[in-house]
Protein backbone atom coordinates (compact mmCIF):
# COMPACT_ATOMS: atom_id res chain seq x y z
CA UNK A 1 0.00 0.00 0.00
CA UNK A 2 1.54 3.44 -0.63
CA UNK A 3 1.21 6.11 1.70
CA UNK A 4 -1.09 8.51 -0.86
CA UNK A 5 -3.31 5.48 -0.88
CA UNK A 6 -3.06 5.46 3.03
CA UNK A 7 -4.22 8.74 2.67
CA UNK A 8 -6.48 9.42 -0.28
CA UNK A 9 -8.69 6.20 0.93
CA UNK A 10 -8.34 6.52 4.76
CA UNK A 11 -7.20 9.69 5.67
CA UNK A 12 -4.44 9.25 7.23
CA UNK A 13 -1.10 11.38 6.34
CA UNK A 14 2.23 11.44 7.60
CA UNK A 15 3.00 7.36 7.94
CA UNK A 16 4.60 4.77 6.20
CA UNK A 17 3.49 1.47 5.16
CA UNK A 18 4.32 -1.38 7.31
CA UNK A 19 2.41 -4.08 5.99
CA UNK A 20 -0.80 -5.81 5.57
CA UNK A 21 -2.38 -8.92 7.15
CA UNK A 22 -5.89 -10.80 6.61
CA UNK A 23 -7.56 -12.01 9.70
CA UNK A 24 -10.67 -13.53 10.47
CA UNK A 25 -12.18 -11.58 7.05
CA UNK A 26 -10.38 -8.43 8.06
CA UNK A 27 -7.92 -6.73 6.56
CA UNK A 28 -5.21 -5.17 8.68
CA UNK A 29 -3.04 -2.46 7.66
CA UNK A 30 0.06 -1.63 10.23
CA UNK A 31 1.39 1.73 9.65
CA UNK A 32 4.28 3.39 11.34
CA UNK A 33 5.87 6.85 12.13
CA UNK A 34 9.27 8.14 11.15
CA UNK A 35 10.73 9.21 14.85
CA UNK A 36 12.07 12.16 13.12
CA UNK A 37 8.65 13.55 12.81
CA UNK A 38 7.67 12.85 16.19
CA UNK A 39 6.78 16.82 18.47
CA UNK A 40 5.73 16.66 21.77
CA UNK A 41 1.83 16.60 22.03
CA UNK A 42 2.10 19.22 25.07
CA UNK A 43 4.19 22.17 22.96
CA UNK A 44 5.24 21.24 19.32
CA UNK A 45 9.12 20.47 20.44
CA UNK A 46 10.83 18.19 18.06
CA UNK A 47 13.74 18.18 21.05
CA UNK A 48 12.23 14.55 22.37
CA UNK A 49 14.07 11.41 22.82
CA UNK A 50 11.73 7.97 22.36
CA UNK A 51 9.95 5.66 25.18
CA UNK A 52 8.94 2.83 23.40
CA UNK A 53 5.41 3.12 22.15
CA UNK A 54 2.18 1.61 22.79
CA UNK A 55 0.61 -0.35 19.63
CA UNK A 56 -3.22 0.48 18.97
CA UNK A 57 -5.64 -0.56 16.50
CA UNK A 58 -7.87 2.00 14.97
CA UNK A 59 -11.48 1.05 13.29
CA UNK A 60 -10.92 2.40 9.59
CA UNK A 61 -13.14 2.18 6.25
CA UNK A 62 -14.17 -0.70 4.92
CA UNK A 63 -12.38 -2.37 1.69
CA UNK A 64 -16.14 -3.65 0.08
CA UNK A 65 -17.40 -5.56 2.73
CA UNK A 66 -14.19 -6.34 4.31
CA UNK A 67 -14.28 -4.68 7.69
CA UNK A 68 -10.29 -2.77 7.92
CA UNK A 69 -8.00 -1.90 11.17
CA UNK A 70 -5.07 0.16 10.71
CA UNK A 71 -2.22 -0.59 13.52
CA UNK A 72 -0.22 1.89 14.88
CA UNK A 73 2.92 1.47 17.20
CA UNK A 74 2.39 4.84 18.87
CA UNK A 75 5.85 6.39 19.54
CA UNK A 76 5.69 7.48 23.59
CA UNK A 77 8.34 10.71 23.75
CA UNK A 78 10.30 12.31 26.38
CA UNK A 79 10.26 16.36 25.73
CA UNK A 80 13.54 18.21 26.48
CA UNK A 81 11.17 21.40 26.51
CA UNK A 82 8.62 19.53 28.81
CA UNK A 83 10.51 16.76 30.85
CA UNK A 84 7.91 14.79 30.34
CA UNK A 85 6.27 11.06 28.55
CA UNK A 86 3.84 11.20 26.85
CA UNK A 87 2.40 9.44 23.52
CA UNK A 88 2.70 11.66 20.40
CA UNK A 89 -0.84 13.04 18.62
CA UNK A 90 -2.79 10.89 16.44
CA UNK A 91 -3.92 13.34 14.05
CA UNK A 92 -6.08 10.82 12.30
CA UNK A 93 -8.14 9.94 15.52
CA UNK A 94 -9.84 11.71 17.82
CA UNK A 95 -8.06 11.16 21.74
CA UNK A 96 -9.17 8.02 22.90
CA UNK A 97 -11.42 7.07 20.23
CA UNK A 98 -10.98 3.30 18.49
CA UNK A 99 -11.66 4.40 14.86
CA UNK A 100 -10.46 7.34 12.81
CA UNK A 101 -12.08 10.09 11.45
CA UNK A 102 -13.20 9.25 8.37
CA UNK A 103 -14.59 6.04 9.73
CA UNK A 104 -16.84 8.26 11.74
CA UNK A 105 -17.64 11.31 9.18
CA UNK A 106 -18.53 7.87 7.14
CA UNK A 107 -21.17 6.52 9.80
CA UNK A 108 -22.32 10.11 9.95
CA UNK A 109 -23.48 10.19 6.01
CA UNK A 110 -24.81 6.39 7.13
CA UNK A 111 -26.62 7.74 9.82
CA UNK A 112 -28.38 10.53 7.88
CA UNK A 113 -30.07 7.43 5.82
CA UNK A 114 -30.48 4.10 8.03
CA UNK A 115 -31.19 3.56 11.66
CA UNK A 116 -28.55 2.97 14.34
CA UNK A 117 -28.62 -0.42 14.21
CA UNK A 118 -28.79 -0.70 10.74
CA UNK A 119 -25.23 1.11 10.36
CA UNK A 120 -24.36 -1.13 13.02
CA UNK A 121 -24.46 -4.23 11.43
CA UNK A 122 -23.64 -2.59 7.74
CA UNK A 123 -20.22 -1.69 9.15
CA UNK A 124 -19.86 -4.76 11.64
CA UNK A 125 -19.45 -2.77 14.72
CA UNK A 126 -21.79 -2.44 18.31
CA UNK A 127 -24.69 -0.29 18.66
CA UNK A 128 -22.97 1.69 21.37
CA UNK A 129 -20.43 2.78 18.72
CA UNK A 130 -22.47 4.46 16.10
CA UNK A 131 -24.60 5.87 19.08
CA UNK A 132 -21.22 7.60 20.77
CA UNK A 133 -20.42 9.25 17.34
CA UNK A 134 -23.41 10.21 17.00
CA UNK A 135 -23.27 11.73 20.15
CA UNK A 136 -20.35 13.68 20.08
CA UNK A 137 -21.18 14.77 16.68
CA UNK A 138 -24.36 16.53 18.05
CA UNK A 139 -22.68 17.60 21.35
CA UNK A 140 -20.15 19.57 19.24
CA UNK A 141 -22.73 21.28 17.21
CA UNK A 142 -26.06 21.41 19.88
CA UNK A 143 -24.21 21.06 23.56
CA UNK A 144 -24.04 24.82 24.27
CA UNK A 145 -26.45 26.70 21.89
CA UNK A 146 -26.06 30.72 21.84
CA UNK A 147 -28.28 32.47 24.07
CA UNK A 148 -26.80 36.11 23.61
CA UNK A 149 -29.47 36.75 20.69
CA UNK A 150 -32.60 35.61 22.68
CA UNK A 151 -35.46 38.08 23.40
CA UNK A 152 -39.06 35.54 22.97
CA UNK A 153 -38.96 32.38 24.76
CA UNK A 154 -41.24 29.80 25.56
CA UNK A 155 -40.98 27.02 28.32
CA UNK A 156 -42.42 23.85 28.99
CA UNK A 157 -42.31 20.28 30.35
CA UNK A 158 -42.18 17.16 28.09
CA UNK A 159 -43.30 14.18 29.17
CA UNK A 160 -40.96 11.17 28.59
CA UNK A 161 -41.06 7.42 29.25
CA UNK A 162 -44.94 6.82 29.70
CA UNK A 163 -45.27 10.52 32.32
CA UNK A 164 -43.02 9.08 34.81
CA UNK A 165 -40.34 11.55 33.84
CA UNK A 166 -39.86 15.07 32.50
CA UNK A 167 -37.66 17.45 31.04
CA UNK A 168 -37.71 21.02 30.47
CA UNK A 169 -37.78 22.52 27.85
CA UNK A 170 -36.85 26.38 26.39
CA UNK A 171 -37.48 27.29 23.14
CA UNK A 172 -36.34 30.56 21.24
CA UNK A 173 -39.66 31.51 19.57
CA UNK A 174 -37.69 33.36 16.59
CA UNK A 175 -35.76 31.21 15.51
CA UNK A 176 -38.04 27.87 16.54
CA UNK A 177 -34.68 26.90 17.80
CA UNK A 178 -34.71 24.49 21.26
CA UNK A 179 -31.87 26.42 23.26
CA UNK A 180 -31.97 24.08 26.47
CA UNK A 181 -33.50 21.57 28.05
CA UNK A 182 -32.98 20.60 31.32
CA UNK A 183 -33.91 16.99 33.89
CA UNK A 184 -37.27 17.31 35.34
CA UNK A 185 -40.28 19.71 35.56
CA UNK A 186 -40.52 23.03 37.73
CA UNK A 187 -38.17 25.49 38.68
CA UNK A 188 -34.56 23.09 39.62
CA UNK A 189 -34.83 22.03 36.19
CA UNK A 190 -34.23 25.37 34.85
CA UNK A 191 -31.32 26.53 36.75
CA UNK A 192 -28.47 25.33 34.69
CA UNK A 193 -30.71 27.71 31.82
CA UNK A 194 -30.42 30.68 33.95
CA UNK A 195 -26.66 30.17 34.84
CA UNK A 196 -25.58 30.32 31.02
CA UNK A 197 -28.14 32.88 30.14
CA UNK A 198 -26.70 35.09 32.91
CA UNK A 199 -23.22 34.71 30.90
CA UNK A 200 -24.69 35.34 27.38
CA UNK A 201 -26.32 38.64 28.77
CA UNK A 202 -28.85 38.16 26.37
CA UNK A 203 -31.82 40.39 27.34
CA UNK A 204 -35.24 38.43 27.59
CA UNK A 205 -38.13 40.50 26.70
CA UNK A 206 -40.99 38.03 27.26
CA UNK A 207 -41.78 34.33 28.24
CA UNK A 208 -44.90 32.22 27.63
CA UNK A 209 -45.73 29.39 29.67
CA UNK A 210 -48.64 27.63 31.06
CA UNK A 211 -50.45 29.19 34.43
CA UNK A 212 -48.09 26.67 36.55
CA UNK A 213 -46.59 28.26 39.16
CA UNK A 214 -43.48 26.43 38.55
CA UNK A 215 -41.73 27.89 35.87
CA UNK A 216 -43.69 31.41 36.74
CA UNK A 217 -41.68 32.12 40.21
CA UNK A 218 -38.61 31.07 38.82
CA UNK A 219 -39.24 33.28 35.87
CA UNK A 220 -39.75 36.51 38.13
CA UNK A 221 -36.90 35.65 39.95
CA UNK A 222 -34.29 35.55 37.14
CA UNK A 223 -35.92 37.63 34.61
CA UNK A 224 -37.75 40.02 36.58
CA UNK A 225 -37.46 42.37 33.56
CA UNK A 226 -39.62 40.03 31.38
CA UNK A 227 -43.14 39.69 30.62
CA UNK A 228 -45.01 36.57 31.21
CA UNK A 229 -47.56 35.71 28.71
CA UNK A 230 -50.03 32.73 29.46
CA UNK A 231 -49.72 30.92 26.33
CA UNK A 232 -52.92 30.31 24.82
CA UNK A 233 -52.76 27.04 23.95
CA UNK A 234 -52.25 25.86 27.74
CA UNK A 235 -54.75 27.95 28.49
CA UNK A 236 -57.66 26.22 25.85
CA UNK A 237 -56.04 22.53 27.05
CA UNK A 238 -56.57 23.59 30.85
CA UNK A 239 -60.20 24.54 29.97
CA UNK A 240 -60.80 21.56 27.87
CA UNK A 241 -59.40 18.87 30.19
CA UNK A 242 -62.23 21.11 32.80
CA UNK A 243 -64.66 20.36 30.53
CA UNK A 244 -63.95 16.95 29.58
CA UNK A 245 -63.93 15.97 33.64
CA UNK A 246 -67.38 18.07 33.59
CA UNK A 247 -68.79 16.00 30.46
CA UNK A 248 -68.02 12.61 32.53
CA UNK A 249 -69.51 13.53 35.66
CA UNK A 250 -72.89 14.48 33.77
CA UNK A 251 -72.05 11.19 32.33
CA UNK A 252 -71.99 9.19 35.49
CA UNK A 253 -75.16 10.98 37.14
CA UNK A 254 -77.08 10.39 34.10
CA UNK A 255 -80.20 8.09 34.34
CA UNK A 256 -81.82 8.59 31.44
CA UNK A 257 -80.38 5.91 28.67
CA UNK A 258 -80.59 8.66 25.76
CA UNK A 259 -79.18 11.40 27.99
CA UNK A 260 -76.11 8.68 28.62
CA UNK A 261 -76.10 7.61 25.10
CA UNK A 262 -75.66 11.18 23.83
CA UNK A 263 -73.32 12.42 26.33
CA UNK A 264 -70.70 9.59 25.23
CA UNK A 265 -70.96 10.39 21.75
CA UNK A 266 -69.52 13.80 21.82
CA UNK A 267 -66.69 13.69 24.08
CA UNK A 268 -64.31 14.76 21.14
CA UNK A 269 -66.93 17.05 19.61
CA UNK A 270 -67.56 19.22 22.98
CA UNK A 271 -62.93 19.71 22.52
CA UNK A 272 -63.20 20.55 18.80
CA UNK A 273 -62.82 24.57 17.67
CA UNK A 274 -66.56 25.02 16.42
CA UNK A 275 -65.40 26.31 12.90
CA UNK A 276 -63.17 22.49 12.75
CA UNK A 277 -66.96 20.62 13.49
CA UNK A 278 -67.18 18.09 10.75
CA UNK A 279 -70.66 18.46 9.02
CA UNK A 280 -70.44 15.75 6.47
CA UNK A 281 -70.35 13.30 9.42
CA UNK A 282 -73.01 15.36 11.43
CA UNK A 283 -71.01 16.64 14.02
CA UNK A 284 -72.57 20.20 14.26
CA UNK A 285 -76.10 18.48 14.53
CA UNK A 286 -74.95 15.62 17.38
CA UNK A 287 -73.22 18.31 19.10
CA UNK A 288 -76.39 20.75 19.08
CA UNK A 289 -78.62 17.72 20.31
CA UNK A 290 -76.16 16.39 22.99
CA UNK A 291 -76.20 20.36 24.23
CA UNK A 292 -79.56 20.65 23.94
CA UNK A 293 -80.12 17.72 26.68
CA UNK A 294 -78.13 19.46 29.11
CA UNK A 295 -77.58 23.17 30.67
CA UNK A 296 -74.96 23.08 32.25
CA UNK A 297 -72.99 21.60 29.20
CA UNK A 298 -74.20 23.94 27.06
CA UNK A 299 -72.87 26.66 29.21
CA UNK A 300 -69.22 25.27 29.81
CA UNK A 301 -69.43 24.40 25.96
CA UNK A 302 -70.11 28.24 24.56
CA UNK A 303 -68.08 29.87 27.37
CA UNK A 304 -65.23 27.42 25.90
CA UNK A 305 -65.89 28.86 22.46
CA UNK A 306 -66.33 32.17 23.66
CA UNK A 307 -62.50 32.32 25.57
CA UNK A 308 -61.23 31.57 22.35
CA UNK A 309 -62.21 34.68 20.93
CA UNK A 310 -60.17 36.22 23.85
CA UNK A 311 -56.96 35.91 21.82
CA UNK A 312 -58.98 37.51 18.32
CA UNK A 313 -59.49 41.16 20.18
CA UNK A 314 -57.86 44.31 18.55
CA UNK A 315 -55.66 45.63 20.74
CA UNK A 316 -55.21 45.76 24.54
CA UNK A 317 -58.21 47.55 25.56
CA UNK A 318 -60.51 45.15 24.00
CA UNK A 319 -58.95 42.26 24.61
CA UNK A 320 -59.52 43.47 28.94
CA UNK A 321 -63.08 44.73 28.74
CA UNK A 322 -63.39 41.26 26.86
CA UNK A 323 -61.63 39.03 29.23
CA UNK A 324 -63.06 40.66 32.31
CA UNK A 325 -66.76 40.53 30.44
CA UNK A 326 -65.98 36.56 30.08
CA UNK A 327 -65.14 36.04 33.91
CA UNK A 328 -67.92 37.78 35.07
CA UNK A 329 -70.52 35.26 33.23
CA UNK A 330 -68.38 32.38 33.84
CA UNK A 331 -68.11 33.22 37.64
CA UNK A 332 -72.20 33.56 37.71
CA UNK A 333 -72.98 31.26 35.89
CA UNK A 334 -73.57 28.87 38.71
CA UNK A 335 -71.57 25.91 37.10
CA UNK A 336 -68.72 25.29 39.34
CA UNK A 337 -66.25 23.91 36.92
CA UNK A 338 -66.51 27.25 35.29
CA UNK A 339 -66.43 28.75 38.15
CA UNK A 340 -63.14 27.31 39.60
CA UNK A 341 -62.15 28.44 35.56
CA UNK A 342 -62.70 32.01 36.12
CA UNK A 343 -60.78 32.39 39.57
CA UNK A 344 -58.12 30.56 38.03
CA UNK A 345 -57.80 32.57 35.05
CA UNK A 346 -58.42 35.96 37.32
CA UNK A 347 -55.45 35.16 39.50
CA UNK A 348 -53.27 35.27 35.96
CA UNK A 349 -55.16 37.92 34.32
CA UNK A 350 -52.42 40.18 34.39
CA UNK A 351 -50.29 37.90 32.65
CA UNK A 352 -52.59 36.21 29.96
CA UNK A 353 -53.57 39.95 28.77
CA UNK A 354 -49.64 40.48 28.16
CA UNK A 355 -50.45 38.53 25.08
CA UNK A 356 -51.41 41.93 23.60
CA UNK A 357 -47.88 43.69 24.42
CA UNK A 358 -45.99 40.63 23.33
CA UNK A 359 -47.41 38.33 21.02
CA UNK A 360 -46.42 35.31 21.82
CA UNK A 361 -47.44 31.76 22.23
CA UNK A 362 -45.62 28.52 23.07
CA UNK A 363 -47.86 27.01 20.13
CA UNK A 364 -44.43 26.08 18.10
CA UNK A 365 -43.26 24.22 20.81
CA UNK A 366 -46.40 21.88 20.22
CA UNK A 367 -44.24 20.89 16.81
CA UNK A 368 -41.26 20.64 18.94
CA UNK A 369 -43.04 18.18 21.31
CA UNK A 370 -44.54 16.20 18.23
CA UNK A 371 -41.29 15.58 17.33
CA UNK A 372 -39.83 14.43 20.28
CA UNK A 373 -43.05 12.06 20.69
CA UNK A 374 -42.17 10.30 17.61
CA UNK A 375 -38.09 9.69 18.73
CA UNK A 376 -39.52 8.00 21.48
CA UNK A 377 -41.22 6.11 19.09
CA UNK A 378 -38.04 5.46 17.31
CA UNK A 379 -36.85 3.91 21.08
CA UNK A 380 -34.40 6.56 22.11
CA UNK A 381 -36.83 6.87 25.29
CA UNK A 382 -34.16 6.84 27.97
CA UNK A 383 -31.33 4.67 27.34
CA UNK A 384 -29.09 7.46 27.43
CA UNK A 385 -30.56 10.20 28.35
CA UNK A 386 -27.64 12.71 27.36
CA UNK A 387 -28.07 11.37 24.03
CA UNK A 388 -31.91 11.83 23.84
CA UNK A 389 -31.69 15.27 24.73
CA UNK A 390 -28.92 16.32 22.68
CA UNK A 391 -31.44 15.26 19.76
CA UNK A 392 -33.73 17.38 21.03
CA UNK A 393 -32.02 20.18 21.04
CA UNK A 394 -30.97 19.42 17.33
CA UNK A 395 -34.13 18.98 16.40
CA UNK A 396 -35.24 21.85 14.41
CA UNK A 397 -31.91 21.61 12.35
CA UNK A 398 -33.38 19.33 10.05
CA UNK A 399 -29.57 19.25 7.58
CA UNK A 400 -28.19 17.43 11.13
CA UNK A 401 -30.97 15.03 11.13
CA UNK A 402 -29.84 11.53 12.07
CA UNK A 403 -32.57 8.62 11.84
CA UNK A 404 -33.33 7.20 15.20
CA UNK A 405 -32.18 3.72 16.62
ZN1 LIG B 1 6.97 19.56 25.30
Amino acid sequence: MSTSLLYHAFGIRGYEYTRTDYQGGHTIFTIHQDPKTCRCSACGSPQVESRGQVERRFRALSIGTRATFVVLPIPRVECKACGVVRQVTVPFADPRRSYTRSFERYVLELSRRMTISDVARHLGVGWDMIKEIQKRYLARRFAKPKLKHLRHIAIDEISVAKGHRYLTVVLDLESGAVVFVGDGKGADALKPFWKRLRSSRAKIEAVAMDMSAAYRQAVETHLSEAKIVFDRFHVMKLFNEKLSNLRRALYQEATDVLQKKVLKGTRWLLLKAAENLDEKHDEKKRLKEALALNQSLATAYYLKEDLRQFWEQAGKTFGTLFLDGWLKRAASSGIKMLQQMAKTLAAHRSGLLAYYDVMITSGPLEGTNNKIKTMKRQAYGFRDKEFFKLKILAIHETRYELIGS
